[in-house]
C-alpha cells in the first residue's frame, strides 16, 4: 500500500488535519487510529471552548478556532447539530495577585478581537447567582466561549474528510516508521506495511512514542486528569465557571447534567486513564466551596484521561528535525478546542503555504531556548 501522508491519530487533531489537507486538494491521505474514533483525550475531554489565554498564541489559536465552530456545521455538511452553545466562561479571581493578572489578560484578549471583559464580585453574581461570594474577589467573563460536543465535532470532520477521499482505519496500531538517511520510507502498523514519505504525529497522549518510532525526541509528557458528569437537572448554570486558584472548572451541558474536572494534586508524568475516589471526594469539596448549590447533585460517572504537556501549555504544530515527519501535541488541556486551527496551519505548513497566523512561537525548536517561551499559567 502507497500513501501521500500518514497521519497516526484519529482524534479532533488527526481529523481535522486529514480534512484540511483534503480540503486543499490533497490526495490519497491514510489515517491509522488504535482506538475507536474518540477513544483517546477527545472523547475524555469537558467539551469547553475559550478565548481568555494569557499568551498570545494560545489566545489566536482559540479565536480563530471558535469562528470555525461557529459555522463549522455548514462549512463540513454534517447532518447533525455539533451543540456549540456560546454561553460563556466566567474564571473567578481569588487573590489580588491574579485579579492583576487576569486584568492583564483582558488588554491581551481585547487587543486580539477577543470580547472578555472583567466583572466586580456583584456583576459576576448577577451571571451565575450561585457562586460562593466568600470564595472570589472579582472575574473576567468572555460571552462567546462556551461547549461544544466532542463526539459531534470529531464525526462531522470524520464525515467531511471522508467524502473528500480521507482514507480511516481505525483498531489499526502504528508499531513502526522506517527511517533511511534521514528519509522515511515506509509506515508499519499491526495490520500492513505502507510506503510513504510524509508522516503526521498527532498521538496524543502517545505522541511521545509515535516521535520515538522516527527516532525524534519530542519535549512532551503525559498526565492523568480526571473528569465526572453529574445527573441533568433544569437549567441553572449558563457560562463554564473556572478557577485556577481553586483548581476546578464546571459547566452545565446542553441537557442539563454538570461535567467538572481538576487537576491532580500529585502529577505524575505516564500514561494512567483511570479515575480514582481521592478525585471524586476532592472534586466534590472543591465544587462545593466555590459553588455551593452543586452540593446534592448526584454523580453519574468519572473518568480519567491524559492531557499530553508541553513545557509552556502551548502546542507544538510544526515540523520535526526529520524532513517529512510533522507534529501536533503537546496540548495540555485545550487540544479540543484548538483543533480547527491545529488542521489549518498544519496543512499549510504539510503543503508548503504560508500559514494563515505567524507560528514559529508554536515550532518545537522553540524548547532550546526556554528563556524566550511564554508559558501559560491560565490552566486547570
Ligand atoms: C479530562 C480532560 C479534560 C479536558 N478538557 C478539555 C476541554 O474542556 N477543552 C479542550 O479544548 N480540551 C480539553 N482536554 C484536552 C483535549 O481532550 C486534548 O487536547 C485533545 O482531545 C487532543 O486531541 P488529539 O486528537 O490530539 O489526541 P487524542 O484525542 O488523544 O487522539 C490521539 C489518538 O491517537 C491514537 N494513537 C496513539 N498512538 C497510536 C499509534 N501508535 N498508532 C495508532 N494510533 C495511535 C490514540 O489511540 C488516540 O485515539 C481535556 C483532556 C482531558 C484528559
Amino acid at each position: 500500500m502507497k500513501a501521500d501522508i500518514v497521519i497516526i491519530g484519529g482524534g479532533i487533531s488527526g481529523v481535522s488535519i486529514a480534512y484540511n489537507l483534503a480540503k486543499q486538494g490533497m490526495k490519497n491521505i491514510v489515517v491509522f487510529d488504535d482506538n475507536y474514533m474518540t477513544g483517546g483525550a477527545t472523547g475524555r475531554c469537558g467539551a469547553g471552548v475559550r478565548q481568555q489565554w494569557g499568551t498570545k498564541m494560545n489566545c489566536l489559536m482559540a479565536k480563530k478556532s471558535i469562528e470555525f465552530f461557529e459555522q463549522a456545521q455548514e462549512e463540513l455538511n454534517y447532518h447533525r447539530d455539533i451543540e456549540f452553545k456560546q454561553k460563556g466562561y466566567l474564571i473567578v479571581a481569588v487573590t489580588q495577585e491574579e485579579e492583576q493578572k487576569f486584568k492583564e489578560n483582558i488588554t491581551l484578549q481585547n487587543a486580539l478581537g477577543i470580547p472578555s471583559r472583567f466583572l466586580t464580585q456583584d456583576e459576576a453574581l448577577d451571571i451565575v447567582p450561585h457562586l460562593n461570594k466568600d470564595a472570589f474577589l472579582s472575574a473576567t467573563y468572555c460571552p462567546t466561549d462556551g461547549h461544544l460536543n466532542p463526539f459531534l465535532m470529531t464525526d462531522a470532520y470524520y464525515h467531511a474528510a471522508k467524502k473528500l477521499g480521507v482514507t480511516f482505519h481505525y483498531y489499526e496500531k502504528v508499531i513502526d516508521i522506517v527511517v533511511e538517511n534521514q528519509q522515511i520510507k515506509e509506515v508499519i502498523t499491526d495490520k500492513r506495511r505502507v510506503k510513504t514519505h510524509k508522516v503526521v504525529n498527532a498521538a496524543g497522549g502517545y505522541a511521545k512514542e509515535v516521535g520515538e518510532l522516527a527516532g525524534v525526541d519530542i519535549p512532551v509528557y503525559s498526565e492523568n486528569h480526571q473528569i465526572l458528569v453529574t445527573e441533568p437537572i433544569e437549567p441553572m448554570q449558563d457560562p463554564m465557571v473556572i478557577s485556577f486558584a481553586h483548581n476546578i472548572y464546571c459547566q452545565q451541558v446542553p441537557h442539563g447534567a454538570f461535567i467538572m474536572g481538576r487537576s491532580p494534586n500529585n502529577p505524575q508524568h505516564n500514561h494512567d486513564m483511570s479515575s480514582s475516589w481521592q478525585f471524586l471526594e476532592e472534586m466534590a469539596k472543591t465544587a462545593t466551596t466555590l459553588l455551593p448549590a452543586l452540593a446534592d447533585l448526584r454523580v453519574i460517572r468519572q473518568w480519567g484521561g491524559s492531557y499530553n504537556c508541553s513545557p509552556d501549555r502551548q502546542p507544538i504544530i510544526s515540523e520535526s528535525n526529520l524532513p517529512g515527519f510533522y507534529l501536533a501535541c503537546g496540548f495540555s488541556g485545550h487540544g479540543f478546542m484548538f483543533a480547527p486551527m491545529t488542521g489549518l496551519l498544519l496543512s499549510e505548513i504539510i503543503l508548503n503555504k504560508p500559514t494563515t497566523i505567524d507560528i514559529k512561537d508554536l515550532h518545537v525548536n522553540r524548547f532550546e531556548n526556554m528563556e524566550k517561551t511564554e508559558y501559560e499559567t491560565s490552566v486547570v
